[in-house]
């Protein structure tokens, strides 16, 4: 449960005692009464447990306190003295983090999930606070007719979350990722100073803060990019005996494009073995309904209509998903999982290598490993880490184990590690969202000629090295 107003007013002793003898730059005496930083820090043994978890489930890490600004000037406020404090600092948008990443030990923890106003939205794009989900975003924009290009599988995470580390979806083939959507971020850096950045101004932070891992400033706004909003996807699911064959028949409907949105997954087939899909989803408007036997014409011979659904309906499709594993209880079970991408040369040689290691158990029975071909063509985030090839595949090993034995958890992680190798070897890259321990020499051979940037963008912004201590960086 996030801590409300109340709770924040009422919060114990221990910090709000250091934080009201602190000294604030450029703050006038009682100018911020009502929102004094005494205000905002919770260290109640109830805010700072929700803040020690994550969706992962495996890394607990205790911080000192809890912060919920409203504004990108409390922010700041938060920012300046924890760096006086020499305390660490991390964002927390809605906690789907799977290794601690948004947690920060005898630290800061700042939950954004009271700045979320939607600010406005234009014809081209959307002004949004970063704590807003994504859901939030939609059913804004859809109302006006307009979405934004990619949107991740599932909605309830934040704006600011996903443009942390990437925001992959279904559309990112045609149009990269949500980081290249963005047009323009007001940001709030370790120093606590309150910056706007684009491509024209401040551009090396622009580039530094999407896909950086939050390790120089913290989002608080975000100018995104809108296009019109198809009134209708169909959504066809086509098996296959193997990889191989599916492989075959996705990249062949890469190459002619007869999809808006193309996905794909090995998934567990209830007897030990596994079942391999293509996923794929077409745009219509309700006057135009698409051709399917042009769409589906000399592809593989089990294929069905999954679903058929409104724009908005779809985009949300994950929740009933959500829904059953919260009542099942799998929700809240640890969940290791790594995410990376492959070089499309050689993915199918490493996904059935890494996959033949795998066991139907582990994954869960709503567990996949999602697997599919992509255009990077759209992919332009500097600090977003591909495969130097234009075709990638996307390949992830989602585990929703049925039992919430941490013993477990803990061998996938160091599993997770032994694959990660392998991928890397094979010229693979990792998708930062993942469960696995990485050094700050690991980190640097992840970010290879681009590390400089973000390194050169941390000492410049966060000189103090106080955010977002979770990734181990630096
Ligand atoms: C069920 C599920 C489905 C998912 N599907 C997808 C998917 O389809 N595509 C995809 O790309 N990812 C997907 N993810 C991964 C997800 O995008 C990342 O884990 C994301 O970081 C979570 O967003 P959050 O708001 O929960 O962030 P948190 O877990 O709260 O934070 C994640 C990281 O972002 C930082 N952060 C949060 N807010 C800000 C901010 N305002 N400014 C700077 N840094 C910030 C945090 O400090 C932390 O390091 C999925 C995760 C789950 C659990």
């Amino acid at each position: 449960m996030t801590p409300n107003r109340r709770t924040l007013l009422h919060a114990g002793v221990g910090v709000t005692a250091t934080f009201a003898s602190a000294t604030f730059a450029g703050q006038s005496p009682g100018s911020r009464d009502l929102r004094s930083p005494k205000a905002l820090l919770a260290d109640d043994a109830e805010s700072r447990a929700v803040a020690a978890q994550d969706f992962g489930h495996i890394v607990h890490r205790q911080p000192r306190a809890v912060c919920k600004p409203a504004t990108s000037g409390e922010v700041a406020d938060i920012l300046r003295w924890a760096r006086e404090q020499g305390l660490r600092v991390a964002a927390r948008g809605q906690g789907h983090a799977t290794y601690g990443r948004a947690m920060a030990e005898d630290g800061i923890v700042m939950d954004l999930g009271a700045l979320a106003t939607i600010h406005r939205i234009e014809p081209d794009r959307v002004v949004v606070d970063a704590g807003a989900t994504w859901h939030k975003v939609v059913d804004a924009t859809l109302a006006k007719g307009l979405v934004p290009p990619v949107l991740t599988n599932y909605l309830e995470l934040s704006v600011g979350g996903t443009l942390a580390v990437g925001g992959i979806g279904g559309s990112s083939s045609r149009h990269g990722l949500q980081t290249d959507q963005v047009l323009e971020l007001d940001v709030v850096t370790g120093e606590g100073a309150e910056l706007t950045c684009s491509p024209t101004s401040h551009a090396e932070l622009f580039d530094a803060v999407r896909a950086g891992l939050a390790q120089c400033a913290l989002i608080t706004r975000a100018t995104l990019r809108l296009m019109r909003a198809p009134e209708r996807v169909r959504r066809f699911q086509l098996s296959y005996p193997d990889l191989a064959s599916l492989t075959a028949d996705q990249g062949r409907v890469l190459d002619e494009a007869r999809f808006d949105q193309l996905q794909g997954a090995v998934v567990p087939d209830g007897a030990g073995g596994w079942r391999y899909q293509l996923e794929a989803g077409v745009f219509y408007d309700s006057n135009m309904p698409p051709d399917d036997k042009a769409l589906l014409a000399d592809l593989a011979d089990k294929r069905e209509i999954v679903s058929d659904l409104g724009f908005g309906d779809d985009a949300n499709a994950f929740a009933k998903l959500e829904k059953l594993l919260r009542s099942n209880g799998q929700w809240f079970n640890p969940h290791p999982w790594l995410l990376t991408y492959l070089p499309g040369s050689n993915a199918l040689q490493i996904a059935s290598d890494v996959i033949a290691g795998q066991s139907s158990d582990d994954l869960g029975p709503f567990g996949r490993i999602t697997y599919y071909p992509m255009f990077t063509d759209g992919c332009r985030t500097p600090l977003l880490r591909l495969p130097d090839e234009r075709v990638v595949f996307p390949f992830n090993l989602i585990r929703i184990p049925a039992s919430a034995e941490t013993a477990n958890a803990d061998r996938q992680v160091v599993r997770n590690r032994a694959v990660y190798d392998r991928i890397r070897g094979a010229g693979g890259m990792l998708y930062p969202v993942s469960a696995l321990a990485m050094s700050s020499q690991d980190w640097a051979d992840h970010f290879g000629a681009r590390w400089s940037l973000l390194g050169e963008a941390r000492r410049r912004h966060d000189p103090g090295g106080i955010l977002t201590p979770g990734y181990d960086l630096f």
